[in-house]
């Protein structure tokens, strides 16, 4: 007994899911062994079923997404702390300025509140995390390239 494709291509989902009868089955099985297009629907029938609900592509977008937004975080808090830094020693040698400094007939130099080490210190913190900001920069780039 010979089906037509059209037959054939219909009982294709049953005979993917196995819930056609055997005798269906065998027909179509018979079918397929002379009819490369009927093969070829069954695997477009097997592709577009087996396609996981995400897909590998979406996951890898995903996980661009997020090392992205890693990269931006860290970025973000490099300049965040360079910028404070950066503040805090310019907040620090203007208040020295305004509040000033004496020096002791001795030579000893006498400033409140340590402005001037805590602002070297802020100077200090803002080199380092200027070279942290660049190498990360570099890295990044090449990182996207
Ligand atoms: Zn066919």
């Amino acid at each position: 007994m010979r089906l037509s494709c059209e037959v054939i291509r219909d009982l294709l989902p049953l005979y993917y899911d196995k819930v056609c009868s055997k005798e269906s089955s065998l027909l179509i099985e018979e079918h397929l062994a002379e009819c490369t297009q009927c093969v070829e629907e069954l695997e477009k029938l097997k592709m577009s079923l087996e396609k996981p609900t995400i897909s590998d592509e979406k996951i890898k977008v995903v996980e661009n997404i997020s090392a992205k937004w890693k990269r931006d975080k860290r970025a973000s808090f490099l300049k965040g702390s360079m910028l404070v830094s950066a503040l805090a020693a310019i907040i620090c040698f203007i208040t020295y300025n305004v509040i000033g400094a004496k020096i002791l007939p001795d030579g000893t130099l006498v400033e409140p509140f340590a402005l001037i080490p805590i602002g070297y210190l802020f100077v200090f913190v803002f080199i380092i995390s200027l070279i942290c900001n660049f190498v990360f920069l570099k890295k990044h780039k090449i990182n996207t390239k």
